[in-house]
Order: structure tokens, then C-alpha cells, then sequence
């Protein structure tokens, strides 16, 4: 997709720190971190978020989930915990449209917390 900056950092054509990377999802350093810990998971297919996944989309959806679990491993989280969170639509605060979890970790997280 023409303009969407995620597209962008999965070709590498703008930088980013790199986590993780398989054949189907990128996963990098948030820009502006909320919590110690806080990653970005991406598919490197575009699409705009879980509300605009389509039945094409089935099994890039799933294995979104081993993505993150992996991220979360290979940035050390695993054991202490995390958490993961998909905002959808902007009145959700969705700033950027193309599918991404945020990897959210390193300090006690209260629940609800929004
Ligand atoms: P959203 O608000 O759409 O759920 O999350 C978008 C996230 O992308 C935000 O946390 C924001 O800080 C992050 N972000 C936006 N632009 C960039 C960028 O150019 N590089 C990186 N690493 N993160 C970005
Ligand atoms: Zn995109």
C-alpha cells in the first residue's frame, strides 16, 4: 500500500528496530514506548485491521498469534508476562491502519485499566 508507514518499515524502506521477522510478519521497537517494554507485531501483507480481515485472511491471522508469542519470547518477556493489545477503529485509538498488536511489558500492568 502506497503511504502506509507500516508497508514502509516491513520493506525496510523506513527504518525501524528490528525484534523479529519471519516470512509473513515484522515485528520492531515502538517509536514512542508507553510501558519499558513495547513492540510492535505487523504482517507483511497489508491489511487495514482485525475489523477488515477477510476470509483470505484466515490463516495470516492466525499464525499472528505464534508471531507475537515468538516476539514476546525473543524480547525476553515470556516469563514475567505481557500484555497484548489490538486498538481497531480510531475511536478505539487506532492511529496507524494496517494491522499491528503492540507487545506491551516490563512493569505490573493494573487491569481494567482503560
Ligand atoms: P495505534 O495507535 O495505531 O494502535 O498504534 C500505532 C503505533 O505506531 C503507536 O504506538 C506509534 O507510536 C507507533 N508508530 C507510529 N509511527 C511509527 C514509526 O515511524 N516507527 C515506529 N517504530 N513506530 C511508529
Ligand atoms: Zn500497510
Amino acid at each position: 500500500m502506497e503511504d502506509c508507514i507500516f508497508c514502509k518499515i516491513t520493506k525496510g524502506e523506513i527504518p525501524s528496530r528490528k525484534v523479529y521477522e519471519d516470512d509473513n510478519f515484522y515485528a520492531f521497537e515502538d517509536i514512542a514506548p508507553v510501558t519499558p517494554v513495547h513492540v510492535l507485531v505487523v504482517p507483511k501483507k497489508h491489511v487495514r485491521s482485525i475489523a477488515a480481515l477477510t476470509e483470505a485472511d484466515t490463516e495470516v491471522a492466525g499464525k499472528m498469534l505464534t508471531a507475537i508469542q515468538k516476539t514476546a519470547e525473543k524480547i525476553g518477556l515470556a516469563e514475567d508476562g505481557y500484555r497484548v493489545v489490538f486498538n481497531t477503529g480510531e475511536k478505539a485509538g487506532q492511529t496507524v491502519h494496517h494491522l499491528h498488536a503492540h507487545i506491551l511489558g516490563g512493569k505490573e500492568m493494573a487491569w481494567p485499566g482503560v
